[in-house]
């Protein structure tokens, strides 16, 4: 029996994750613009963040080939690339099977492909590091490494860097990195991908053959300082119930550690999430929690289960009220920035626990 009690929740519209979608493969029409759906599609539900988007992407990436197995076990069929390529050699095998496109940076995978020669179907994705020293080949290595394809990987393949900076649009090294690329590509007379979210939204001249969308897809912005990209619309908002309001004295203190101590006679409103949903820890008192078309801030220490916001003076509010966490009305950003983390790591360090809900796509 499914039973849900606790009215806790990420809704996902899968309408706004089109609209997104959309809106930013039409910033860069040259490209294919590949749907980058890693750790759960950030927590939003992979599988129907594949289902939705089958139609339209011209293939999906993961980081690692578990996850791009997840996918097919659910029936997707779309074109999958593994960013981090191949752990050991059974992937190959894997990939074989499952028709899945690996990024290649150590020579040792380099050798499991040529022991797959004509078994991997798959693009040839070429990884080089200009800059990010963690994964890739260095560009000096390129050229041996590319030698030593045959002429059917040749003709598959996809250089590929990754932005060290990309979300700051002042950062000169992304235009190294650019041209760094670019001047490979010449040379080689080969496709190539750079540009993650910042990179299509912040480097148009990084636009390549693929361009790998991930946090925007979502509706979230890459640009710092935190700038809002006016069209994107948040997909997921993380909603709790209130489930017990009380008065606390002036000189009382709420919650673990005495943190926060009241001011005056004050309306306290307890809500049901907690760090183990994936509500951070280290948000602050302060922390804007959206409450009946108001901004409540958060009080005392974030629980397990619960966080209290300070509602004096909000006159509409009752158990059973609804209040968002992050969403359409807080961004996700505010968030990261009132808990010392980034909307990419409170997106994705949700729980299990939390149910997540579905908003259909009506694109
Ligand atoms: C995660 C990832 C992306 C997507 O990055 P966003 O900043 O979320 O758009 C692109 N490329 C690689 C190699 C990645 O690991």
């Amino acid at each position: 029996m499914k039973y849900i009690s606790r009215n806790t929740k990420a809704v996902i519209d899968l309408t706004a994750l089109v609209h997104n979608y959309q809106y930013i493969s039409s910033l860069a029409p040259q490209s294919k613009t590949i749907a980058v759906i890693k750790a759960n599609g950030y927590e939003h539900c992979a599988i129907e963040v594949a289902k939705t988007l089958e139609a339209y992407v011209p293939a999906f990436a993961v980081a690692f080939v578990d996850e791009a197995l997840t996918l097919r076990n659910a029936g997707i069929q779309s074109p999958i690339l593994v960013l981090e390529g191949p752990f050991q050699h059974s992937d190959f095998t894997i990939a074989i099977e499952q028709d899945l496109s690996l990024m290649l940076h150590t020579h040792e995978q380099i050798s499991w492909l040529k022991d797959n020669e004509d078994k991997y179907l798959g693009d040839v994705w070429l990884k080089v590091d200009t800059g990010m020293n963690r994964l890739g080949f260095r560009v000096e290595e390129i050229s041996s490494v590319i030698a030593s394809l045959n002429n059917k990987h040749h003709s598959k393949l996809v250089l590929c860097s990754h932005f060290s900076c990309a979300e700051d649009k002042e950062n000169p090294k992304t235009t190294k990195q650019i041209s760094q690329v670019k001047a490979l590509v010449k040379q080689y007379d080969c496709q190539f991908s750079m540009a993650n979210s910042a990179g299509i939204l912040n480097w148009p001249e990084s636009h390549g053959h693929f361009n790998r969308l991930g946090l925007s897809l979502y509706g979230v912005s890459p640009i710092e300082p935190c700038v809002i990209v006016e069209p994107l619309k948040p997909v997921m908002t993380l909603e709790a119930e209130i489930i017990a309001i009380r008065k606390v004295l002036e000189g009382e203190t709420v919650g673990y550690g005495d943190t926060w101590q009241a001011k005056r006679l004050s309306t306290i409103a307890v809500i049901a999430i907690g760090y183990a949903d994936g509500y951070p820890r280290n948000a602050k008192a302060g922390t804007p929690v959206f409450v009946n078309g108001e901004i409540a801030p958060l009080v005392g220490r974030v629980s397990m289960d619960m966080i209290t916001i300070d509602v004096t003076g909000i006159t509409k509010i009752n158990v059973g009220d609804i209040v968002e966490l992050w969403g359409k009305n807080v961004s996700v950003d505010t968030i990261a920035k009132h808990s010392d983390s980034i909307n990419y790591e409170l997106l994705t360090r949700l729980s299990a626990r939390l149910p997540k809900t579905f908003i259909e796509n009506n694109v």
